[in-house]
């Protein structure tokens, strides 16, 4: 029973201080009385928060000029250059570090091939590779709070458990509890569109709504819904296969084991086959067998070649009923779009909007931007918008507090 009370007023605690700290952080500079207005905390208690948060280095004040002239007034605002993390991306074929501090600067990047294939090499090429950049790029005197990494797959993002990859065969591995264990830090570990979708909204092209879809388009096609600000998740803590939906019951076999899903037809790979049969056909284009990459495609299509803007066009058919779907489902105030295809977005664009207007209700479209993902080539993000995530909430800004010795 007395733990218990404990344990609950120490929640309560992490819970205003996560509240003072989002508020700094959104609406910053800002003075305490504002603070008390806003979280209808007690003054006394946003004072006594506040003063820990500084101690911690966490915020710092600031002299604002009051409005009305005369005296300056006092505000406070996050400190953001001081605290520094890692952010990994793990990819189909390479490995992603960035050392970010909390304003997004990117104070260090390195990437390597990854030439591994099972769970265990992987774990161990991640951690190698993270220890040797920490080694080049970090100094003792600074303060790293987090490694986060993102990846393709169903993750939990609470406990950070790979639950399965087909890429690494990764089943069950506690990414996240071997990083935290071998670094002595607090680890994140997310599926990778589900936090660029994060990111687009706390820094990115979603940012001035709730409500948002990012689909991503590379090898497959994914993902990420946000909610009322949130990641919405379900049941196994992911949500969001679009590339599942079947868009053609006749179509091909999905590595899923159905048929005819979007990622059969909208995916890298199967747009380059797409062309390669066509050509194979002999339709005219300028594109030729050997050169046929997402790249060429999309240059040729900008550039009018008929086999590509019609392959393309398809695509962005199939994008679109599923996109029209999601729609109907989810009435998002906006719609990102990334991956390399989007380098032909006059021609794919058009063809997903014309779908969805077809295929959605008409209140649920009108307005409805359908636009490029804005960190398309920043893979990392998603990784900052995971640490970023977890200091909001409280449970990281809580660990910083209890690690870092108050200064006065
Ligand atoms: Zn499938």
């Amino acid at each position: 029973m007395k733990n218990g009370q404990i344990a609950n007023v120490d929640l309560i605690k992490q819970v205003n201080s996560a509240a003072v700290y989002r508020l700094v952080d959104l609406q910053g500079p800002i003075s305490r009385v504002k603070i008390a207005e806003v979280s209808q905390l007690a003054p006394a208690s946003v004072t006594k928060i506040t003063r820990q948060l500084i101690a911690h280095g966490l915020i710092k004040e600031v002299a604002q000029q009051a409005s009305t002239g005369g005296r300056r007034a006092i505000s406070l605002t996050t400190e953001k250059s001081k605290f520094h993390f890692v952010a990994a991306k793990i990819g189909r074929r390479l490995l992603t570090l960035s050392l970010y501090d909390l304003s997004g600067n990117e104070l260090a990047g390195v990437q390597l091939p990854i030439q591994v294939t099972e769970q265990d090499q992987l774990v161990e090429f991640l951690c190698q590779t993270l220890e040797e950049f920490l080694q080049q790029y970090t100094s003792k005197s600074q303060k790293i709070i987090a490694i986060a990494v993102t990846l393709s797959g169903l993750v939990n993002p609470q406990t950070g458990v790979v639950l399965y990859t087909p890429r690494y065969k990764m089943k069950d591995c506690p990414l996240a509890e071997i990083i935290a264990k071998r670094f002595d830090l607090p680890a994140y570990v997310g599926n990778d569109t589900r936090a660029m979708a994060l990111a687009e909204h706390y820094f990115g092209a979603s940012s001035d709504c709730a409500d948002s879809i990012l689909i991503s388009i590379h090898h497959g096609t994914g993902s990420g819904i946000m909610s009322r600000g949130q990641v919405f998740l379900g049941s196994n803590r992911n949500v969001g296969e679009i590339g599942h939906i079947q868009i053609n019951p006749l179509g091909k076999r999905c590595h899923c084991g159905n048929y005819g899903c979007l990622e059969t037809v909208v995916s890298n790979e199967a747009i380059i086959d797409q062309v390669k049969h066509y050509l194979s056909e002999g339709r005219a284009s300028c594109l030729s067998d050997q050169e046929v990459d997402i790249n060429s495609i999309c240059q040729a299509a900008n550039k009018g070649d008929a086999l590509a803007i019609s392959v393309l066009s398809n695509v962005g058919k199939y994008l679109g009923q599923a996109i029209a779907i999601m729609v109907n489902l989810f009435n998002p105030e906006k719609i990102l779009i990334a991956g390399e295809i989007m380098a032909a977005e006059q021609v794919l664009l058009p063809a997903i909007k014309q779908c969805v207007e077809h295929q959605s209700l008409p209140s649920f479209h009108a307005n409805l931007p359908i636009i490029a993902a804005q960190f398309q080539k920043q893979p990392t993000m998603g990784g900052f918008a995971l640490v970023k995530r977890a200091l909001l909430d409280g449970s990281l800004l809580q660990l910083i507090m209890e690690t870092s010795t108050a200064q006065r």
